[in-house]
């Protein structure tokens, strides 16, 4: 059910009580939404904006996103959605860091349109019976009296209260007080561009490594446009639009910047939250700070954190009580794990003094190069490049020693 009409008294009537309130339709929402509809529960799912919505995104989904996805949804991948190459060029600037590209045959990568994927999504957690409310933004939360009041006066309540309600999220700032911390998040600017303005582009995509400061560029393919983007930490980009533009006019683009709508959005990585929630109120996805901070996927812990949401919550109301914390943080656990990783991993990759060695190590090294597309892809994690990275280190320092003794 679906109800954007809310002068309709019925919907008033319908809207009083929920197992579980979702805030937010996005990729973690309809996740957690379906689950529960699915076990049976009464569910909610609550968005400001009305679907299919526009969702500024690389659109990149990975393996990881895609095995997710099967999982939690239990449906067969719908290639209709996606542009999919399994090679990808890597750039510093203008010069390409190898040859061919990026394996001759590596992980599949699929690019979607986050304005038709999300609203399949979401239409999916319909499907099982989830009763969605669109066009409804939730202004407060009385944690007290577990009723949420949107911007209409509506008061919905509820037993659980998911927040899916992405990186401004209205349930972390109840919680907490504010909904990400400034010194670490990232910030991302993008432009879709129409394919007939780049026809020397195919499906590969693009990342390039010194459009911005710890973070990246981007040319990803999309059915009938590129999207290209540069993201990094906040605050050590605060000339982001014009490295944006710097990046459209390399001589590979020739694109100036002037021609095209800027958007930009908040990516909310290195900061994930060590204690998503309280009791009842579980944070997933954006909200809860689950965003690679080297490559910024989202979308697959997205899925998987409202999923592990969902279910912590059917054994608590299983087991009659009314916290699902601990047991949430225990199904997370592989999402956190790879984060930490990541937020590790990231000072071998992008301060200053290391992008030269690191740029030398992934010219010369095609091994630690289709490693690092394996993380893209979402198909290894991380510990999996600590060793290709350190195997790269101990042949520089041979490289170098052979040099001091004159061999
Ligand atoms: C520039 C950029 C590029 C990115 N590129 C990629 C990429 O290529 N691949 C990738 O995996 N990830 C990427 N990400 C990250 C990815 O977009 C997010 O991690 C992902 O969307 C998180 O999903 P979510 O369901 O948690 O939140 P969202 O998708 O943000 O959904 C949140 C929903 O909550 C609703 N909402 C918010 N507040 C309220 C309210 N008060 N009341 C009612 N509804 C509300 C919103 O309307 C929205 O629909 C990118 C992010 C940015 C900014």
């Amino acid at each position: 059910m679906v109800f954007n009409d809310y002068n309709n008294d019925s919907v008033k009537r319908l809207a009083q009580k929920f197992d579980v309130v979702v805030i937010g339709g996005g990729p973690a929402g309809s996740a957690a939404a379906r689950t529960l509809a699915s076990l049976g529960r009464s569910v909610c799912v609550i968005d400001k904006s009305k679907f299919p919505r526009q969702k500024l995104c690389g659109g990149l989904v990975t393996t990881r996103a895609k095995t997710n996805f099967e999982t939690v949804f239990e449906r067969d991948w719908r290639s209709d959605l996606f542009v999919s190459s399994d090679s990808v060029w890597f750039f510093q600037g203008e010069k390409k860091l190898h040859d061919k590209p990026t394996p001759d045959r590596g992980p599949p990568l699929f690019f979607t349109m986050r304005f038709d994927f999300d609203s399949y999504l979401l239409g999916l957690a319909k499907e099982a019976g989830a009763v969605v409310f669109e066009n409804l933004t939730v202004k407060g939360i009385d944690t007290r009296s577990k009723k949420v009041v949107a911007h209409n006066g509506n008061e919905i309540g509820y037993d659980f209260l998911i927040g899916c309600d992405g990186v401004n999220s209205i349930v972390a700032k109840t919680l907490f007080g504010t909904s990400f911390d400034q010194k670490t998040i990232g910030f991302g600017l993008e432009v879709e561009v129409p394919r007939d303005h780049l026809p020397n582009h195919n499906d590969i995509p693009e990342v390039d490594f010194g459009s911005a400061n710890w973070g990246y560029g981007w040319t990803f393919p999309k059915a009938k446009s590129f999207t290209l983007g540069v993201g990094g930490v906040h605050r050590l980009n605060p000339n982001l639009k014009q490295r944006l533009s710097e990046y459209l006019s390399l001589s590979r683009n020739e694109l100036d910047i002037a021609d095209y709508k800027v958007r930009g959005h908040f990516i909310p990585f290195g900061d994930y939250r060590e204690k998503p929630g309280n009791e009842c109120v579980l944070l997933c996805g954006d909200a809860a700070g689950y965003v690679d901070p080297i490559t910024g996927e989202g979308i697959g812990h997205a899925i998987l954190s409202g999923y592990c949401a969902a279910r912590a919550i059917e054994e608590a109301l299983d087991e009659k009580h009314f916290d699902a914390l601990p047991r949430y943080l225990e199904l997370v656990k592989p999402i956190t794990k790879s984060l930490h990783q990541a937020n590790l991993f990231r000072w071998m990759i992008f301060p200053k003094p290391i992008q030269a060695p690191f740029a030398w190590a992934f010219t010369d090294a095609g091994t630690l190069r289709s490693g690092y597309l394996e993380i893209l892809a979402g198909h290894h994690e991380y510990d999996h490049l600590y060793g290709l990275f350190l195997v790269q280190v101990r042949k520089a320092v041979k490289k170098l020693g052979r040099k001091l003794i004159g061999r």
